[in-house]
């Protein structure tokens, strides 16, 4: 099976990196209305000039700094002995791509492929021949499942030892 797996905050724990970078972009600037708390469209408010720019001026420091979750780097490697194929799809535009090949490279995890600005996720998922796609954000999993891809949320506690149970049998029911 082609599996498709988001990075930031499903691979990673991009949070805290994310939450310390906009308290430094709201003591830095003059954000308007927000505040020194991560708005809740920080990952999908790319119509908003604040989001923009903060993603501008924090995301290779951000893309550098993250670390892998638990048991991550241990379940795609599983997956590929099981013969899995994993494409990491990420919204990260392409100009991250050697800042993110880097970082997953440093913390030795296993890939076939890294697909980068897939802001509309289903449409790349549907190019790229994904079959199954995990990832943190709902909208997302929402616009793939729409192309008739199947989907896997992470959610915010899960692990990757349950979740790669969890792709196993989705994988053993779609045969
Ligand atoms: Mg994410």
């Amino acid at each position: 099976m082609v599996i498709g797996i988001d990075i930031d905050d499903t691979l990673t724990d991009s949070k805290i990196e994310i939450i310390n970078a906009w308290k430094d972009y709201y003591r830095l600037y003059d954000l308007g209305t927000y505040t020194d708390k991560v708005p809740s469209n920080i990952n999908t408010g790319w119509n908003d000039k604040y989001i923009r720019q903060f993603w501008d001026l924090y995301r290779t420091e951000i893309a550098s700094r993250v670390k892998l979750k638990e048991n991550a780097a241990e379940a795609l490697y599983k997956l590929k002995l099981n013969g899995h194929v994993i494409k990491i799809v990420t919204a990260r535009p392409e100009d991250q791509r050697l800042v993110t090949l880097r970082c997953l490279k440093s913390q030795l995890l296993t890939y076939d492929e890294l697909v980068l600005q897939a802001r509309y996720k289903g449409k790349t998922c549907l190019e790229h021949g994904v079959e199954l796609h995990i990832d943190d954000t709902q909208m997302n999993l929402d616009d793939i499942a729409s192309y008739g891809i199947k989907t896997l949320l992470f959610k915010e506690n899960d692990n990757w030892n349950d979740v790669y149970k969890k792709i196993l049998n989705i994988s053993r029911n779609s045969k």
